[in-house]
């Protein structure tokens, strides 16, 4: 792994991707984007930053997997079968799907959560199959983004940190606020943003 100083602040030093980092868009769906059963109030301000994200992995051909919610439409998480978030994400439904302004990769992997209707999965590593995928592709640092829940970023991350994966949160294509950032860097995630990766943005 190699190691950049940041020039701007000259103090942090974040890992940069090389073949054995993956990009982890988690659960970049229409319910959480504006307009979306859960969405993110600016939220849509996130697509090109992702897009930007996703541009600099693929052209290295580095490995970009998406989670996504992905509920039976009687999914114990909604507030009708008395669990705490509204009908989000039902499998097949407008809300389930990716943003489509999204330039999603060919051969991007995508991993359902929380089908299971008596379950939830905050992480995306909860009764899926990101972990193995991680695995099988030889994964050990995670940069990670989506316009997911405080919860679901901060359950990711520290399942992540469990199995041995560094993890680099990236904090402009992220849906949440600086108080719970604070928390979620009590995990162990790194934070970054486009310029310490030397991403150019805005790109076309
Ligand atoms: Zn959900």
């Amino acid at each position: 792994m190699k190691l950049s100083k940041d020039e701007s602040s000259g103090q942090s030093t974040i890992p940069q991707p090389d073949r054995h980092s993956a990009l982890l868009l988690v659960d970049p769906q229409n319910d959480f984007f504006p307009g979306g059963a859960m969405g993110i109030p600016e939220g849509n301000n996130l697509v090109p930053v992702i897009n930007a994200y996703i541009k600099h992995f693929s052209r290295q051909g580095w490995p970009i997997l998406a989670t996504r919610d992905w509920h039976p439409p009687n999914h114990s998480s909604f507030t009708e079968q008395g669990g705490p978030w509204p009908t989000h994400c039902v499998q097949g439904s407008r809300g389930a799907q990716f943003h489509s302004d999204l330039v999603m990769p060919p051969g991007m992997m995508v991993i359902s959560k929380g089908t299971n209707p008596k379950k939830d999965a905050r992480s995306g590593f909860e009764g899926s199959s990101l972990a193995d995928r991680l695995e099988d592709l030889g994964v050990k640092t995670m940069y990670l983004l989506g316009p997911a829940t405080h919860d679901c970023l901060k359950q990711t991350i520290e399942d992540a940190c469990k199995l041995g994966l560094q993890v680099i949160l990236l904090k402009d294509a992220i849906g949440i606020s600086e108080d719970p950032l604070k928390e979620i860097s009590q995990t162990g995630a790194l934070q970054a943003t486009a310029s310490d990766l030397k991403i150019n943005f805005p790109t076309n």
